[in-house]
């Protein structure tokens, strides 16, 4: 593939080591990852090793000195290697930007190199049971005694909920208000951190090795010094501020299924004999993915450009929502399209196009439904 205008030298030596490192050391684990519902807990620490994790994290805090850039090849990888377990995306280019950019100097240099080296695992605690694309209306609160936070609440559908150490968690520093009410603090847990008990691992139609938990708060204790930003009340906006890069990121894991979809398709199209004819002989195959490689190149042309456009700071709120909404649509039809050239075997889960499948639906819902988006954008015209 050629190299995209966003990347240099120092980022596909990165995006080398990041191929290496799921093609042999994640990726044959899998099968083991979906029984047990999460990944190694290792794997973390060997990536951060690596320098894998928090590429874009100032080299004073521990990370790799990089920018969105090194993250995006990192994730493409991930998804062209096929792991769908680690959530690294989410640890290093979704959570620590918000320690990074809102955290105090204090805390920035007692969680960012633990995260950059992998000793300690992040999440991001904004849904709860009863909303999720209505963020104002969390119940979770936050109160104020002395110098803590005391907080009660919980969350659902929480990425590396299972394994994760750290976790920005949403809540209502005042609760007689809508989105000047919520606040983002910080709060380092353990298995034994009173306050702080972690549900199950929640059953997924994809992404099963993943750790998607939901998370309890009664009385969880943490220093007011965690609270990110300058005072209570700014985290709506921090988060408005900082979506626009996951939502980015969205479109960055879907542009490789799609590419690898049809990738798959062809070589499977080829090989496959119906009629005394390669199923790719047919007009119907041919033509079908003839087209869902256009929509890929089309998609992909978007992506580098909303890239490039973020790495020098213009990627504004809507146009970050139309990536996300318009490419992982396009995912799905092109999957679906794709999916259906394997006949039956497309729907065996011992083929990959089978986990592209389940795995492109979640990216229409999360970091906010493909409808929310086209709201943001409406709201822009
Ligand atoms: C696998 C997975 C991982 C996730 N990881 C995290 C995580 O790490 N941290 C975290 O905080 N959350 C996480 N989420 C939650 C995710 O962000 C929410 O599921 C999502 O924001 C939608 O919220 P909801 O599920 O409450 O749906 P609801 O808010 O109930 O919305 C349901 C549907 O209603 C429609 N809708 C909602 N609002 C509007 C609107 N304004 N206009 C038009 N239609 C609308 C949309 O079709 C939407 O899909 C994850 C979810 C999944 C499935």
């Amino acid at each position: 593939m050629a190299r995209a205008a966003w990347s240099d030298d120092e980022v596909e030596a990165v995006r080398e080591l990041a191929r290496n490192f799921f093609e042999k050391e994640v990726v044959p684990h899998e099968e083991k990852f979906v029984a047990q519902g999460h990944p190694d807990r290792e794997l973390y620490n060997r990536a951060g090793e690596l320098g894998l994790l928090c590429t874009a994290v100032p080299t004073e805090y521990g990370g790799g000195g990089g920018t969105f850039a090194h993250e995006a090849a990192i994730i493409e990888e991930q998804t062209f290697a096929g792991d769908g377990a680690l959530g690294m995306p989410v640890h290093s280019s979704i959570i620590a930007p918000y320690i990074a950019e809102f955290g105090s100097e204090e805390l920035k240099r007692r969680v960012l190199p633990k995260a950059a080296g992998g000793e300690m695992v992040l999440s991001i605690g904004m849904t709860e049971p009863g909303t999720g694309s209505d963020l104002q209306n969390i119940k979770t609160r936050a109160v104020r005694e002395g110098d803590e936070y005391v907080i009660t609440g919980s969350k659902i559908f929480i990425t590396n909920g299972w394994l994760c150490d750290g976790i920005i968690i949403a809540a209502k520093t005042d609760p007689t208000k809508g989105a000047a009410g919520v606040s983002l603090i910080f709060a380092e847990v353990s298995d034994d951190t009173p306050g702080f008990k972690r549900g199950r691992i929640l059953s997924k139609m994809g992404g099963k090795g993943q750790d998607t938990a939901e998370l309890f708060f009664d009385g969880l204790r943490v220093p007011a010094s965690n609270l990110l930003g300058t005072g209570e009340g700014q985290g709506f906006y921090q988060m408005m501020q900082l979506l626009a890069q996951e939502r980015l990121v969205t479109a960055v894991i879907a542009v490789p299924m799609m590419e690898k979809a049809v990738q798959l398709t062809v070589d499977y199209t080829k090989g496959r004999e119906a009629f005394g004819k390669p199923l790719y002989a047919m007009q119907n195959t041919k033509f079908e993915l003839a087209e869902c490689a256009t929509i890929t190149k089309v998609a992909r042309t978007f992506l580098d450009e909303s890239i490039v456009k973020h790495l020098r700071g213009e990627l504004d709120i809507p146009t970050a929502a139309m990536t996300k909404y318009w490419i992982t649509d396009q995912l799905n039809i092109v999957v679906d399209r794709c999916l259906q050239l394997f006949g039956g075997y497309g729907y065996m889960t011992e083929y990959p196009i089978s986990e592209l499948y389940t795995g492109a639906r979640v990216l229409r819902i999360l970091a906010g439904s493909n409808e929310v988006m086209k709201d943001l954008i409406a709201r822009s015209l």
